[in-house]
Order: C-alpha cells, then structure tokens, then sequence
C-alpha cells in the first residue's frame, strides 16, 4: 500500500511529487512526462503570468482566490529562481522559458514514475490499471482535461470523480477557434489574414489579435473569447482604434484607401454589405450606417474546433465539493488537481499557473 498515488505525470502531478520529494508513485500511461508542457507556448512554455487574479479565470472566485494566497505567481517565480530555471517575458507580463526542455529536465529527476499504464477504473483507495492494481492511503487525481487526446487526455478523472459521486460542471473545449453560420462564410475567404481587434463576449473584452482561417476564426482574441463563449453572439470591433467616420474624413478619396484594415479584408467586408468600395462623398446615409458594422460587428459562432484543437477544458468537477486543500469532501482519502477541476485560465500562463498553485494546496494537507 503506497501512502499516496498521483494519476498522472503531467504539470500538477509532476509539481506535487516534487513537493512531496517521496512516498508517491505516479501513474502515467504516456511514455515519457509532461508531454503537454513539451508543445506548451510554441515549445517555450509559458509558465506564469505577472498579473494574477481570480478574474482571469472561469470557476469560483472565491476557491481561486484562496488557493493563489497559498502559493501564487510570485510564489512560482521564486520557486524557478531557487531551482536556477530561468524565465524570460517574452510577452508582456507572461513568462516564458528558453524551451520547455528545461522545466521538463528539471522533472526528470522525479524517480517513482510507472510509465505504459493505463488507468482505466477505481474500486474503493484500489486504481485499477492494465498492469494490475496499486492501493493508496491518497490518492491525487492529476489526469487534466479532454483536449490534446493526441498527448495522453482521457476522461478517467471525470469518471473517477463521478464514481465517488462527484458533480462534474459541463466539460467543453476552451482557447479554442470558432466555426462559423454560413452568414460569416466570408470569414473563411480570409484565411490566413490576422488583425488587431477588440472581442466582447459576456461583459469580458479582450484586444489582441485574431486570425481568419479556413474553418472560421482563431487567434488570440478568440481563443479567450471561447473561455467565456457558451453560446449566443460575440462583438468583433475590427476598427479598435477609432470610429470609422473618423477614418472617412476625405470625401474624395476611396473607402479601401482610408481604412487601416488589409485590403483583402476591406474588400470581403464591403461585399459582405454590399457596398461598393467607392468614395467616401458617393456613400448614402445607410451605407454610411452599415459601415458602423466596422466597430462591432455581430454573430454568433456555430461551434468551436473542438477537443482536438482545444488547448484546455472548460467545466470540470465541481469545486464545491472540493476543500481549500483540493481534498474531495465526500471521500477525504481522494484530491483533484489541475485542469481536471472546474477551473480553467486565459491564454498567458494561466493554466500551468493554476496546475501549480492547486498541486501546492494538495501538498500542504498530504504533508500532514
Ligand atoms: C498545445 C497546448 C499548449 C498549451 N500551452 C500552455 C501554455 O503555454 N501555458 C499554460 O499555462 N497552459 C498551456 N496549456 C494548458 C496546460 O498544458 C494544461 O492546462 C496543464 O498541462 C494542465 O495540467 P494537469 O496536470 O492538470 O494535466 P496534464 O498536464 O494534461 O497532465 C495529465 C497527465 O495525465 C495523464 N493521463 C491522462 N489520462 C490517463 C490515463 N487514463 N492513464 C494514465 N495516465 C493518464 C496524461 O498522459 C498526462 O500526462 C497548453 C495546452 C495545450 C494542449
């Protein structure tokens, strides 16, 4: 009998063992650690981010809040700098690595790993695995979300949590792109064009860049935008600049020449509600009217690019049920960690972040 069984060997479990230093096993059906944090921000991964608060994220403010003020980003900051990992802000405020190679090295040292196993149920503190059974006094579910199935995701944390009697919050894909109704078909015309624009949904708004594509739109702007997206329609200002009727001051001149968007833009926009790109004295008054579509056009996505191309998994189990200690409150020997709790970030580091902060909270009960 182990005294505590981690599932998974990815970035919380991998943390937590650290922490623990021993007594811990982890199981892992990949064949190597960490592959997420592998391919994590273009294979830098972006670890943390300056600015942290609940507001960031999507789940219960108050259960964040209180799991950042045991170990939060500055927190994670120190803990690199001890370990001499080095991180750089490559972006504002997000912190990166060199490669993730380094944070992956790092926990390569952890030792007690059974590598090739596959979790596939639970009976009572038993995991039951294709390579037997393995019986634990705790037992930390760290086997995160649905997206990537490609580097090790499976839905066992899900069912481990519900076979204990557990809520799980609907589990949808996040920091994903949008597909879209046919009325935004233009959209695909446009593959391959990125632009910097301002996205509102459900009183959130995020300025970044977004990125036409041919099953519909993506880029950073977006994929937060999907984190608070369930359905109904989201606001694109492609202009966030100014007004439009600010860019169209000369009346002799065309409208494509006046706007700052890419010509290709300009002119399946136009299209879109039929004008023709004519100068700006020819336009009448409700022309002039849809062209105000530049500061907030409206729609509603048909979907998202699913799982697949998900970088995380909104909804998860439910975090009332959960302790300060990421401990489950229906069976005390159970804790979630990680993405498989019903807590998800934005793009900037936010995830690994929450990964580490939960995995820390696990650790000051388990070290009792
Ligand atoms: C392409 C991509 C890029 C990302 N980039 C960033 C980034 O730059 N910054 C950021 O903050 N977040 C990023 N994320 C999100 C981040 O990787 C996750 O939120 C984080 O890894 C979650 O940690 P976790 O420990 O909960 O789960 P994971 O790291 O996913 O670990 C779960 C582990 O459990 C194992 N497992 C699952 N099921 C089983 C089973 N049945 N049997 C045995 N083992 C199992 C998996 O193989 C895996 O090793 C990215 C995600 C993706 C997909």
């Amino acid at each position: 009998m182990y005294e505590t069984i981690i599932l998974g060997a990815g970035a919380s479990g991998l943390f937590l063992a650290d922490l623990l230093k021993k007594d811990y096993l982890i199981i892992e059906h990949n064949n190597e650690i960490g592959k997420k944090i592998k391919v994590s921000g273009g294979g830098k991964c972006n670890i943390t981010n300056k600015i942290l608060s609940s507001k960031n994220y999507r789940g219960d403010n108050e259960f964040i809040e209180k799991t950042f003020k045991k170990f939060d980003n500055y927190d994670l900051l120190n803990w690199l700098k001890k370990r001499n990992l080095k991180v750089k802000e490559l972006k504002p405020n997000q912190y990166f690595f060199n490669s993730s190679n380094e944070l992956l090295n790092y926990f390569k040292k952890i030792k007690n790993i059974s590598f090739n196993t596959e979790i596939l149920d639970l009976k009572d503190n038993c995991v039951i695995t294709d390579k037997g059974e393995f019986k634990a006094k705790n037992i930390v579910v760290a086997t995160g979300g649905l997206s990537f199935k490609t580097l090790g995701a499976s839905a066992i944390g899900y069912e481990i949590a519900k076979k204990l009697g557990h809520n799980i919050i609907d589990l949808k894909p996040a920091l994903v792109g949008f597909t879209v109704q046919p009325s935004e078909a233009w959209f695909k015309k446009l593959s391959g064009i990125s632009l910097k624009a301002l996205v509102r949904v459900e009183g959130f708004t995020y300025h970044d860049n977004i990125l036409f594509s041919h099953r519909g739109i993506t880029g950073p702007a977006i994929l937060n935008a999907s984190l608070r997206w369930d359905r109904g329609k989201i606001i694109i200002n492609f202009l966030p600049q100014k007004s439009v009727s600010e860019f169209l001051k000369n009346p002799h001149k065309q409208i494509s020449t006046q706007l700052p968007l890419p010509k290709r833009f300009i002119k399946e926009f136009l299209n879109q509600i039929c004008i023709k790109d004519k100068k700006v004295k020819e336009l009448k008054k409700e022309e002039k009217e849809k062209l105000k579509l530049l500061n907030a056009y409206e729609f509603a996505p048909a979907g998202t690019f699913g799982f697949e191309k998900a970088e995380v998994t909104k909804g998860g189990v439910d975090t009332s049920e959960i302790d300060e200690y990421m401990r489950s409150k229906i069976d005390k020997r159970f804790y979630f960690i990680g993405e498989v709790l019903d807590v998800t970030g934005e793009l900037g580091g936010y995830n690994f972040q929450w990964a580490f902060s939960s995995a820390f909270s696990a650790f000051l009960s388990l070290r009792r």
